[in-house]
């Protein structure tokens, strides 16, 4: 019925308008964990967050910010739907006491936190022949394609530079899998740029050195770099998590990449890898529930690259199909994504999930259609209000 939906509309504007004229005077509770209609996807499968506590080191871009989520009322995709075998989400209240140095969430993201999770080297047939529940409950509970590419050449470090700049290495220029300390960081515009321009804070915990090419100066407020294994890597997320409260927050696990190159990929030990990892992104996903931000948060894990032998970097299809799943806070539950993922709609996605323009001139673009479409409703009346 048009006029109703009209009508819908109009009372949804108002509601928006509502919500930032209470917002800009004090701090906004929502509620969560009633079933939602066809926005409201809740995360799934967590495990005991067991997270011991570590210390973080100081930034080395900046002094470290931190972000208070305030959500905004009148967005139906707060909502929380459990997937089956999940854990009940408590509701989710903001403190007002927290810290808000940098702005408040757009109203009608998506989403108030998007975390991107990359798992180097997973092949999508690694991850289906492993036991991996909390990865696999995100695909049930979210968005997926097992059907994603990455870049050419498929190596670490120019796939994840358009992983998180939106562009592929004809535009960025990263051809070459290595950097050091000291060498040149990225010029083209990062993910995390884009985000830290917006008033929201960031955060990078990887398990190479070398992602640091990704850390230009000023643009990424918590950067922790944990040579170690995918439980250190994790328990350092939550640390983060925990005391920067990024809104923004990129973890890469480096496990399956590094067996692969030692014992081959889809070898047991490799395979065995994913259930670490998986673990690892349990941990992750407690660690948002304690912090009281994972129904408002949107989880995208995906990989960089996937192998053959021991070894990648080619043109071939084991090499270059990813995995590429969202899930969380106003995504659709257990749909294919249909249109065709490249490794740089991720940059794009996250943004678009945090209620933000990527650059026009980007390669990626924004998955839309995995948004509900309350929340994508509200992203159109919201940019309208604007
Ligand atoms: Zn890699």
């Amino acid at each position: 019925m048009p006029e109703r939906r009209s009508d819908e509309r109009f009372l949804a504007l108002v509601l928006i308008l509502a919500a930032l004229a209470w917002s800009t005077g004090c701090g906004v509770t929502t509620q969560s964990g009633q079933p939602a209609g066809e926005s409201g996807v809740g995360l799934s499968g967590q495990t005991a967050a067991g997270a011991s506590s570590s210390t973080v080191s100081p930034s080395s871009s900046q002094g470290a910010q931190t972000a208070t989520p305030t959500p905004t009322s009148g967005d139906s995709s707060t909502s929380v739907l459990p997937a089956p075998g999940a854990t009940t989400i408590p509701p989710v209240v903001s403190s007002p006491t927290a810290p808000s140095s940098t702005g408040s969430p757009t109203p009608g993201a998506a989403a108030d936190n998007v975390v991107i999770v990359s798992i180097d080297g997973m092949r999508p047939d690694a991850l289906a022949q492993a036991t991996a529940p909390n990865l696999k409950a995100l695909i049930s509970s979210g968005c997926s394609t097992m059907e994603g590419k990455t870049t050419n050449p498929s190596l670490t470090l120019p796939s994840h530079t358009s992983m998180l700049t939106g562009v592929g290495p004809a535009r960025h220029g990263m051809t070459e899998n290595s950097w050091s300390s000291g060498e040149a960081v990225v010029s083209v515009k990062t993910v995390f740029e884009v985000a830290h321009s917006a008033g929201m804070s960031t955060g990078f915990v990887v398990s190479k050195d070398k992602l640091r090419f990704l850390d230009k100066p000023g643009t990424i407020d918590t950067v922790e770099v944990v040579s170690q294994n995918a439980s250190m890597v994790a328990d350092k997320a939550v640390s983060t998590i925990q005391q920067k409260r990024p809104r923004l927050l990129f973890v890469h696990f480096t496990e399956l990449d590094s067996v692969g190159h030692s014992q081959g990929w889809m070898s047991a030990a490799q395979i065995e890898s994913v259930t670490q990892v998986d673990r690892a992104v349990g941990v992750i996903l407690g660690g948002l529930d304690t912090a009281g931000i994972r129904a408002r948060t949107a989880v995208i894990v995906n990989a960089d690259h996937g192998g053959q032998g021991t070894g990648h970097g080619s043109t071939d299809a084991q090499d270059m199909t990813i995995p590429w799943i969202a899930a969380g806070s106003g995504i659709r539950k257990g749909q294919k994504v249909s249109r065709s993922v490249t490794i740089y709609d991720t940059a794009a996605t996250a943004l678009f999930l945090l209620g933000t323009q990527p650059p026009d001139d980007w390669d990626g673009s924004p998955i839309s259609e995995i948004v509900g479409q309350s929340a994508a409703d509200m992203q159109l009346l919201s940019s309208l209000s604007n």
